[in-house]
C-alpha cells in the first residue's frame, strides 16, 4: 500500500530504524536510508531494500540540509536517529549534552521543516518520530535523553496541529527497551553509575519496569510505523504510541 511513496528513515543502518525501513520497503515504499556503518554492509542493505543511502551526520545542520535536498520529495519522514548517554547530571559531559540535543531533538526539527512544504503541496504526508518511554516518564542518569525525548513529544503534538488540515499526520512511537546496539552500549555506563553487575542492570534496571519482562523486538516498531502510514490511520494524529510492555501504564 506504499507503492509510489518515498520514505526517509533517519538512523536506519541499525536497530529500530532499519526495522522501520524494512517494513516500509516491504509495502512498496522507495526508501532513503541514513546512518553510519560499514560501507559494504550498507551497500548490501541498499541492494536488498532497493534503497539509497545518505551518510549525513544529523548533528550538523548543513549536512541535514544537503541530505534533504538530495533526497527530493519525501512522503514519509521517520525521525528515528538518536543516541544515549548515561551519567549523573553534575558530571554530564557538556559535549555529550550538546550532541544529544542536536541529534535527538534539533535534527527532528530540521528534517521536519524541510519536508513540510512538499507534503503540504501534495496534501499527503506522514511524520513518525521515534521518541521513547522516556518521552513520558523519567529514570535517573539520563537527563539529556529524557529532556530531548520529552521535547520530541511536544514538538510532534505541535506539528500535528499545524499540519492536520493538509493531509499530513505526525505521531510518536515510544518504545520501552528494544534490544539494539543502543541498549547494549549503555550497559557498562549504567553498571558504573549504579554500581551494578551486567545481570543486575538487565533484570533490575532495564526490564524491571517492562511488565512483560521481555525486550521489544525492532520488527514490532516497524509494523506500527507501517500502520501509521495507511490511509486508515489518517485520523491518528498527535498521538504518542507506547510499545513498552506496559511500563508507562504503571
Ligand atoms: P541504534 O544505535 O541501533 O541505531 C542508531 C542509528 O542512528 C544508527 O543507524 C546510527 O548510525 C544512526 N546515527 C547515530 N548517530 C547519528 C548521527 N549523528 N547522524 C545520523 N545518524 C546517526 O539505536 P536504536 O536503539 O535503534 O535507536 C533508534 C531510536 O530509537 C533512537 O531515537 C532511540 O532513542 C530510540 N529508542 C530506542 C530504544 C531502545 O531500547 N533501543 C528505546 C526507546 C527509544
Amino acid at each position: 500500500f506504499l507503492e509510489g511513496k518515498r520514505a526517509l528513515v533517519t538512523g536506519s543502518t541499525s536497530g529500530i530504524g532499519l526495522a522501520i525501513a524494512r517494513a516500509l520497503a516491504a509495502e512498496g515504499a522507495k526508501v532513503v536510508l541514513n546512518g553510519f556503518g560499514d560501507e559494504a554492509e550498507i551497500a548490501k542493505l541498499c541492494e536488498e531494500l532497493g534503497a539509497t543511502h545518505s551518510g549525513a551526520d544529523l548533528t550538523d545542520v548543513a549536512q541535514v540540509e544537503a541530505m534533504m535536498a538530495e533526497a527530493g520529495e519525501i512522503d514519509i519522514l521517520v525521525n528515528n536517529a538518536g543516541m544515549q548517554h548515561v551519567s549523573p547530571v553534575e558530571d554530564f559531559p557538556l559535549d555529550k549534552w550538546d550532541k544529544l540535543v542536536a541529534l535527538n531533538l534539533s535534527a527532528v526539527f530540521h528534517c521536519t521543516r524541510l519536508v513540510v512544504p512538499g507534503m503540504k503541496k501534495k496534501g499527503w504526508g506522514r511524520i513518525i518520530n521515534t521518541a521513547s518511554a522516556h518521552s513520558k516518564v523519567a529514570s535517573p542518569f539520563k537527563s539529556a535523553y529524557n529532556a530531548t525525548k520529552h521535547g520530541v513529544d511536544g514538538f510532534t503534538k505541535t506539528i500535528a496541529l499545524e499540519l492536520a488540515e493538509f493531509g499530513v499526520t505526525a505521531n510518536c512511537i515510544s518504545p520501552g527497551y528494544v534490544w539494539t546496539p543502543l541498549i547494549e552500549g549503555q550497559i557498562p555506563d549504567t553498571m558504573k553509575a549504579r554500581g551494578m553487575t551486567r545481570e543486575q542492570v538487565i533484570n533490575d534496571v532495564l526490564l524491571v519496569k517492562q511488565a512483560t519482562k521481555k525486550f521489544v523486538q525492532p520488527e514490532e516498531i516497524g509494523a506500527l510505523a507501517a500502520f501509521l502510514c495507511r490511509d486508515e490511520a489518517q485520523n491518528v494524529n498527535g498521538a504518542n504510541w507506547s510499545v513498552d510492555g506496559g511500563w508507562t501504564a504503571e
